[in-house]
Protein backbone atom coordinates (compact mmCIF):
# COMPACT_ATOMS: atom_id res chain seq x y z
CA UNK A 1 0.00 0.00 0.00
CA UNK A 2 1.20 3.66 -1.01
CA UNK A 3 2.60 5.14 2.32
CA UNK A 4 1.05 8.54 1.18
CA UNK A 5 -2.48 8.86 -1.64
CA UNK A 6 -2.75 12.05 -2.77
CA UNK A 7 -6.44 11.93 -4.68
CA UNK A 8 -8.16 15.09 -6.70
CA UNK A 9 -6.47 17.78 -4.44
CA UNK A 10 -7.16 21.22 -4.96
CA UNK A 11 -6.79 24.23 -2.97
CA UNK A 12 -7.60 28.00 -3.81
CA UNK A 13 -6.73 30.85 -1.81
CA UNK A 14 -9.68 33.65 -2.28
CA UNK A 15 -10.49 33.07 -5.84
CA UNK A 16 -7.38 32.14 -7.25
CA UNK A 17 -6.94 28.17 -7.69
CA UNK A 18 -3.50 27.12 -7.43
CA UNK A 19 -3.59 24.00 -6.95
CA UNK A 20 -5.54 22.28 -9.38
CA UNK A 21 -6.19 18.50 -9.12
CA UNK A 22 -3.32 16.41 -8.24
CA UNK A 23 -3.32 12.82 -7.69
CA UNK A 24 -0.24 11.06 -6.71
CA UNK A 25 0.63 8.20 -4.58
CA UNK A 26 4.04 7.99 -2.70
CA UNK A 27 5.38 4.80 -1.42
CA UNK A 28 6.48 3.46 1.61
CA UNK A 29 10.65 4.40 2.37
CA UNK A 30 10.20 6.32 -1.03
CA UNK A 31 12.82 9.44 -1.98
CA UNK A 32 10.05 11.62 -3.96
CA UNK A 33 11.26 14.91 -4.86
CA UNK A 34 8.77 17.69 -5.93
CA UNK A 35 10.77 20.02 -8.67
CA UNK A 36 9.41 22.80 -10.70
CA UNK A 37 9.51 26.29 -11.22
CA UNK A 38 9.65 28.81 -8.67
CA UNK A 39 5.64 29.97 -7.71
CA UNK A 40 4.05 26.37 -9.32
CA UNK A 41 2.98 25.02 -6.06
CA UNK A 42 5.26 22.68 -4.38
CA UNK A 43 5.42 24.56 -0.81
CA UNK A 44 1.37 24.73 -1.21
CA UNK A 45 1.51 21.15 -1.99
CA UNK A 46 3.96 20.23 0.84
CA UNK A 47 1.92 22.24 3.18
CA UNK A 48 -1.50 20.84 2.82
CA UNK A 49 0.34 17.42 2.84
CA UNK A 50 1.26 18.43 6.87
CA UNK A 51 -1.74 20.25 7.94
CA UNK A 52 -0.69 23.79 7.57
CA UNK A 53 -3.17 24.61 5.11
CA UNK A 54 -6.24 23.55 4.64
CA UNK A 55 -7.35 21.79 1.65
CA UNK A 56 -10.32 23.29 -0.95
CA UNK A 57 -11.18 19.41 -2.22
CA UNK A 58 -9.82 16.29 -2.43
CA UNK A 59 -8.13 13.70 -0.18
CA UNK A 60 -5.34 12.64 1.70
CA UNK A 61 -4.44 8.97 3.08
CA UNK A 62 -1.43 8.48 5.11
CA UNK A 63 -0.84 4.45 5.21
CA UNK A 64 -4.61 4.39 4.36
CA UNK A 65 -5.70 6.42 7.43
CA UNK A 66 -7.54 9.78 6.16
CA UNK A 67 -5.69 12.92 7.20
CA UNK A 68 -7.47 15.26 5.40
CA UNK A 69 -9.03 17.15 8.27
CA UNK A 70 -6.45 15.66 10.89
CA UNK A 71 -4.85 18.37 12.73
CA UNK A 72 -0.72 19.14 11.66
CA UNK A 73 0.31 17.85 15.46
CA UNK A 74 -1.67 14.36 15.12
CA UNK A 75 -0.02 13.67 11.52
CA UNK A 76 2.78 12.07 12.37
CA UNK A 77 4.96 14.41 9.64
CA UNK A 78 7.96 16.35 10.41
CA UNK A 79 8.92 19.23 8.15
CA UNK A 80 12.03 20.54 7.59
CA UNK A 81 12.22 24.72 6.53
CA UNK A 82 14.43 26.48 4.10
CA UNK A 83 14.51 28.95 7.31
CA UNK A 84 15.42 25.64 9.78
CA UNK A 85 12.95 27.50 11.94
CA UNK A 86 15.47 27.24 15.31
CA UNK A 87 14.73 28.22 18.72
CA UNK A 88 17.28 30.86 19.17
CA UNK A 89 17.41 31.24 22.89
CA UNK A 90 17.70 27.56 23.05
CA UNK A 91 20.85 25.25 22.57
CA UNK A 92 21.19 22.85 19.86
CA UNK A 93 20.16 19.82 22.72
CA UNK A 94 16.89 21.47 23.79
CA UNK A 95 16.00 22.38 19.85
CA UNK A 96 16.60 18.42 19.31
CA UNK A 97 14.61 17.44 22.40
CA UNK A 98 11.79 19.71 22.47
CA UNK A 99 8.87 17.82 20.99
CA UNK A 100 9.97 14.79 22.82
CA UNK A 101 9.50 16.66 25.78
CA UNK A 102 6.54 18.19 24.93
CA UNK A 103 5.25 14.60 24.03
CA UNK A 104 5.89 13.63 28.01
CA UNK A 105 8.93 10.76 26.66
CA UNK A 106 10.66 9.65 29.78
CA UNK A 107 14.00 11.55 29.82
CA UNK A 108 16.10 8.40 29.65
CA UNK A 109 14.42 7.74 26.11
CA UNK A 110 15.00 11.16 24.93
CA UNK A 111 18.40 11.20 25.79
CA UNK A 112 19.57 7.55 23.83
CA UNK A 113 17.60 8.94 20.93
CA UNK A 114 19.34 12.54 20.96
CA UNK A 115 22.90 10.99 21.42
CA UNK A 116 21.88 8.38 18.31
CA UNK A 117 20.90 11.81 16.35
CA UNK A 118 23.81 14.01 17.30
CA UNK A 119 26.31 11.31 15.84
CA UNK A 120 24.67 10.50 13.05
CA UNK A 121 24.30 14.18 12.50
CA UNK A 122 27.87 15.08 13.66
CA UNK A 123 26.96 17.11 16.48
CA UNK A 124 27.94 15.68 19.39
CA UNK A 125 30.52 18.56 19.97
CA UNK A 126 27.86 21.28 19.33
CA UNK A 127 24.68 20.13 21.69
CA UNK A 128 25.33 23.56 24.45
CA UNK A 129 25.73 26.10 21.45
CA UNK A 130 23.05 28.34 20.82
CA UNK A 131 21.73 28.58 16.75
CA UNK A 132 23.41 31.98 16.67
CA UNK A 133 26.64 30.63 17.56
CA UNK A 134 26.68 27.75 14.60
CA UNK A 135 27.23 28.62 10.79
CA UNK A 136 24.43 27.87 8.24
CA UNK A 137 25.00 24.17 7.65
CA UNK A 138 25.08 22.85 11.31
CA UNK A 139 22.13 24.93 11.72
CA UNK A 140 20.51 23.16 8.78
CA UNK A 141 21.42 19.66 10.51
CA UNK A 142 19.98 20.41 14.17
CA UNK A 143 16.41 21.28 11.61
CA UNK A 144 17.15 17.93 10.02
CA UNK A 145 18.05 16.33 13.85
CA UNK A 146 15.21 18.32 15.10
CA UNK A 147 12.89 15.91 12.15
CA UNK A 148 14.54 12.99 12.89
CA UNK A 149 14.10 12.38 16.68
CA UNK A 150 10.31 12.63 16.48
CA UNK A 151 10.44 9.30 14.06
CA UNK A 152 7.78 10.85 11.95
CA UNK A 153 5.97 8.48 9.45
CA UNK A 154 6.89 11.02 6.48
CA UNK A 155 9.98 13.58 6.56
CA UNK A 156 9.17 16.88 4.17
CA UNK A 157 11.65 19.11 3.45
CA UNK A 158 10.75 22.35 1.73
CA UNK A 159 14.13 23.73 -0.48
CA UNK A 160 16.18 23.14 2.56
CA UNK A 161 19.66 23.95 1.07
CA UNK A 162 18.65 27.11 -0.27
CA UNK A 163 20.22 28.75 1.98
CA UNK A 164 23.10 27.02 1.94
CA UNK A 165 26.43 28.64 -0.39
CA UNK A 166 27.34 26.29 -3.46
CA UNK A 167 30.02 24.41 -1.69
CA UNK A 168 27.80 23.45 1.57
CA UNK A 169 25.02 22.92 -0.66
CA UNK A 170 26.80 19.65 -2.57
CA UNK A 171 27.93 18.33 1.01
CA UNK A 172 24.46 18.91 2.68
CA UNK A 173 22.81 17.56 -0.41
CA UNK A 174 25.31 14.07 0.19
CA UNK A 175 24.47 14.15 3.81
CA UNK A 176 20.60 13.87 2.69
CA UNK A 177 21.23 11.19 0.35
CA UNK A 178 23.57 9.12 3.21
CA UNK A 179 20.55 10.32 5.57
CA UNK A 180 17.97 8.66 3.60
CA UNK A 181 19.94 5.52 3.21
CA UNK A 182 20.72 4.67 6.99
CA UNK A 183 17.10 5.83 7.68
CA UNK A 184 15.02 4.43 4.88
CA UNK A 185 12.23 7.33 5.97
CA UNK A 186 9.78 7.90 3.00
CA UNK A 187 10.58 11.35 2.21
CA UNK A 188 8.86 14.17 0.10
CA UNK A 189 11.47 16.89 -0.99
CA UNK A 190 11.07 20.01 -2.22
CA UNK A 191 13.03 21.91 -4.61
CA UNK A 192 13.66 23.84 -7.48
CA UNK A 193 16.81 22.67 -8.78
CA UNK A 194 17.31 19.64 -10.73
CA UNK A 195 20.39 18.84 -9.59
CA UNK A 196 19.15 18.04 -6.27
CA UNK A 197 16.68 16.66 -7.47
CA UNK A 198 18.45 14.17 -10.30
CA UNK A 199 20.79 13.65 -7.66
CA UNK A 200 17.98 12.46 -4.31
CA UNK A 201 14.88 11.02 -6.11
CA UNK A 202 13.56 7.63 -6.33
CA UNK A 203 10.64 9.20 -7.63
CA UNK A 204 10.43 13.17 -9.34
CA UNK A 205 7.21 14.78 -9.92
CA UNK A 206 7.33 18.06 -12.10
CA UNK A 207 5.12 20.54 -11.19
CA UNK A 208 3.67 23.50 -13.49
CA UNK A 209 1.30 26.02 -12.42
CA UNK A 210 -0.59 23.92 -9.89
CA UNK A 211 -0.54 20.92 -12.12
CA UNK A 212 2.02 17.54 -12.49
CA UNK A 213 3.15 17.38 -15.48
CA UNK A 214 4.84 13.93 -15.14
CA UNK A 215 5.60 11.46 -12.28
CA UNK A 216 8.94 8.74 -12.85
CA UNK A 217 12.42 7.82 -11.82
CA UNK A 218 14.45 11.04 -12.31
CA UNK A 219 16.37 9.31 -15.72
CA UNK A 220 13.05 8.19 -16.99
CA UNK A 221 11.88 11.92 -17.18
CA UNK A 222 15.33 13.03 -18.88
CA UNK A 223 15.30 10.33 -21.68
CA UNK A 224 11.58 10.55 -22.23
CA UNK A 225 9.94 14.08 -20.91
CA UNK A 226 6.61 13.57 -21.59
CA UNK A 227 6.02 17.23 -23.03
CA UNK A 228 7.77 20.04 -23.75
CA UNK A 229 7.50 21.24 -20.81
CA UNK A 230 9.68 18.26 -19.00
CA UNK A 231 11.91 18.62 -22.18
CA UNK A 232 12.71 22.07 -21.51
CA UNK A 233 12.80 21.90 -17.43
CA UNK A 234 15.28 18.89 -17.12
CA UNK A 235 18.71 19.25 -18.47
CA UNK A 236 21.57 22.03 -18.64
CA UNK A 237 22.47 23.70 -20.89
CA UNK A 238 18.93 23.02 -21.51
CA UNK A 239 17.05 21.54 -24.23
CA UNK A 240 16.96 23.40 -27.91
CA UNK A 241 13.43 23.32 -30.14
CA UNK A 242 13.22 24.30 -33.79
CA UNK A 243 10.13 24.50 -35.65
CA UNK A 244 9.80 21.96 -38.90
CA UNK A 245 6.79 21.59 -40.63
CA UNK A 246 5.76 18.44 -42.04
CA UNK A 247 5.74 17.85 -46.09
CA UNK A 248 5.58 15.31 -47.47
CA UNK A 249 6.94 12.61 -45.83
CA UNK A 250 9.49 14.72 -44.65
CA UNK A 251 10.09 17.85 -42.06
CA UNK A 252 10.76 20.90 -43.29
CA UNK A 253 12.97 23.79 -41.86
CA UNK A 254 13.16 27.30 -41.74
CA UNK A 255 15.33 27.74 -44.89
CA UNK A 256 14.13 25.03 -47.12
CA UNK A 257 16.40 21.74 -46.03
CA UNK A 258 14.28 18.63 -45.21
CA UNK A 259 15.34 16.09 -43.26
CA UNK A 260 13.92 12.49 -42.69
CA UNK A 261 11.64 11.67 -39.75
CA UNK A 262 12.85 8.42 -37.71
CA UNK A 263 10.88 5.70 -39.07
CA UNK A 264 9.56 4.78 -34.85
CA UNK A 265 7.90 8.17 -35.83
CA UNK A 266 4.16 8.37 -37.18
CA UNK A 267 3.54 12.10 -38.59
CA UNK A 268 0.27 13.63 -37.80
CA UNK A 269 -2.04 13.55 -40.96
CA UNK A 270 -2.79 16.87 -42.06
CA UNK A 271 0.24 18.21 -44.25
CA UNK A 272 1.51 21.40 -42.78
CA UNK A 273 1.15 20.82 -39.08
CA UNK A 274 4.09 22.38 -37.01
CA UNK A 275 6.29 19.99 -34.96
CA UNK A 276 8.73 20.96 -32.51
CA UNK A 277 12.35 19.21 -33.11
CA UNK A 278 14.13 19.02 -29.30
CA UNK A 279 18.08 18.48 -29.05
CA UNK A 280 20.02 18.66 -26.29
CA UNK A 281 23.44 19.54 -26.81
CA UNK A 282 24.87 16.08 -26.82
CA UNK A 283 22.32 15.22 -29.74
CA UNK A 284 22.94 17.96 -32.43
CA UNK A 285 27.01 18.57 -33.94
CA UNK A 286 28.61 21.24 -35.21
CA UNK A 287 30.45 20.96 -38.49
CA UNK A 288 33.53 23.26 -39.61
CA UNK A 289 32.16 22.45 -43.50
CA UNK A 290 29.47 22.96 -45.14
CA UNK A 291 27.28 19.27 -46.40
CA UNK A 292 23.84 19.38 -47.48
CA UNK A 293 22.36 18.21 -44.60
CA UNK A 294 23.56 20.86 -42.51
CA UNK A 295 21.93 23.85 -41.41
CA UNK A 296 24.48 27.40 -41.54
CA UNK A 297 24.79 29.13 -38.12
CA UNK A 298 26.94 31.87 -36.29
CA UNK A 299 28.59 31.03 -33.17
CA UNK A 300 26.98 33.67 -30.58
CA UNK A 301 28.91 32.54 -27.08
CA UNK A 302 31.22 29.90 -26.04
CA UNK A 303 31.34 28.49 -22.94
CA UNK A 304 34.30 26.32 -21.35
CA UNK A 305 33.64 24.72 -18.96
CA UNK A 306 36.98 22.36 -19.07
CA UNK A 307 36.51 18.92 -20.55
CA UNK A 308 33.50 20.78 -22.28
CA UNK A 309 32.78 23.27 -23.86
CA UNK A 310 29.30 24.68 -24.82
CA UNK A 311 28.73 26.78 -28.01
CA UNK A 312 25.28 28.80 -28.14
CA UNK A 313 24.62 29.55 -31.93
CA UNK A 314 22.14 31.41 -33.78
CA UNK A 315 20.30 29.90 -36.49
CA UNK A 316 18.62 32.44 -39.53
CA UNK A 317 14.72 31.70 -38.87
CA UNK A 318 15.25 28.74 -36.19
CA UNK A 319 16.15 31.06 -33.29
CA UNK A 320 19.05 29.65 -30.72
CA UNK A 321 20.59 26.36 -30.52
CA UNK A 322 23.01 24.98 -27.99
CA UNK A 323 25.74 22.74 -29.13
CA UNK A 324 28.29 20.73 -26.84
CA UNK A 325 31.93 20.03 -28.44
CA UNK A 326 35.45 18.60 -27.26
CA UNK A 327 36.63 21.14 -24.46
CA UNK A 328 39.25 22.09 -26.65
CA UNK A 329 37.65 23.19 -29.98
CA UNK A 330 38.61 25.85 -31.24
CA UNK A 331 35.63 27.15 -32.29
CA UNK A 332 35.45 31.31 -31.40
CA UNK A 333 32.62 33.93 -31.32
CA UNK A 334 31.30 34.96 -34.70
CA UNK A 335 32.92 31.57 -36.26
CA UNK A 336 30.25 30.69 -39.00
CA UNK A 337 29.53 27.04 -38.81
CA UNK A 338 26.76 24.40 -39.97
CA UNK A 339 24.74 22.26 -37.42
CA UNK A 340 24.31 18.31 -38.45
CA UNK A 341 20.96 17.69 -37.55
CA UNK A 342 19.78 14.10 -37.18
CA UNK A 343 15.85 14.35 -36.48
CA UNK A 344 16.57 9.97 -34.98
CA UNK A 345 19.37 11.62 -32.34
CA UNK A 346 16.54 14.31 -30.73
CA UNK A 347 13.04 14.58 -29.61
CA UNK A 348 10.17 15.12 -31.38
CA UNK A 349 6.83 17.76 -30.07
CA UNK A 350 3.27 17.85 -31.34
CA UNK A 351 2.41 21.56 -31.80
CA UNK A 352 0.30 20.49 -28.48
CA UNK A 353 3.44 20.32 -26.66
CA UNK A 354 2.97 16.54 -26.13
CA UNK A 355 6.33 13.89 -27.08
CA UNK A 356 5.89 12.39 -30.14
CA UNK A 357 9.47 10.23 -30.26
CA UNK A 358 12.41 10.19 -28.32
CA UNK A 359 15.87 8.72 -29.42
CA UNK A 360 16.79 5.33 -28.59
CA UNK A 361 18.32 4.60 -24.93
CA UNK A 362 21.42 2.48 -25.69
P1 LIG B 1 6.45 27.32 -4.95
O1 LIG B 1 6.74 26.76 -3.60
O2 LIG B 1 6.37 26.28 -6.02
O3 LIG B 1 7.38 28.42 -5.34
P2 LIG B 1 4.01 28.23 -3.70
O4 LIG B 1 3.31 26.97 -3.33
O5 LIG B 1 4.68 28.98 -2.61
O6 LIG B 1 4.99 27.97 -4.92
O7 LIG B 1 2.94 29.22 -4.36
C1 LIG B 1 2.07 28.82 -5.39
C2 LIG B 1 1.13 29.99 -5.72
O8 LIG B 1 0.25 30.20 -4.64
C3 LIG B 1 1.86 31.30 -5.93
O9 LIG B 1 1.24 31.98 -7.00
C4 LIG B 1 1.65 32.04 -4.63
O10 LIG B 1 1.65 33.42 -4.83
C5 LIG B 1 0.30 31.53 -4.18
N1 LIG B 1 0.17 31.50 -2.71
C6 LIG B 1 0.88 30.75 -1.85
N2 LIG B 1 0.50 30.94 -0.58
C7 LIG B 1 -0.50 31.86 -0.62
C8 LIG B 1 -1.34 32.50 0.36
N3 LIG B 1 -1.22 32.21 1.65
N4 LIG B 1 -2.26 33.38 -0.08
C9 LIG B 1 -2.39 33.65 -1.39
N5 LIG B 1 -1.64 33.10 -2.38
C10 LIG B 1 -0.72 32.22 -2.00
MG1 LIG C 1 8.28 27.24 -2.25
Amino acid sequence: MAQLEIRDLTKSFDATEVIKGVNLSIQDHEFCVFLGPSGCGKSTMLRLIAGLEDVSSGQLLLAGQDITHAPAAKRNLAMVFQSYALYPHMNVRDNLSFALKLAKMPQAQIDAKLARTARTLGLDALLERKPAALSGGQRQRVAIGRAIVREPAIFLFDEPLSNLDAALRIQTRLEIARLHRELHATTIYVTHDQVEAMTLADKVVIFNGGRVEQVGPPLTLFQQPANRFVAAFLGMPSMSFIDVTVDDGSLRLPGGLRLLPPAALTLPAAPGSTLSLGLRPDQVSLLAQSTPQALPCTVEVVERLGSDTYVYVSVPGAGPVTVRVAGDDPVAVGDQRWLDLDVSRGHVFADSGQALYHPAVH
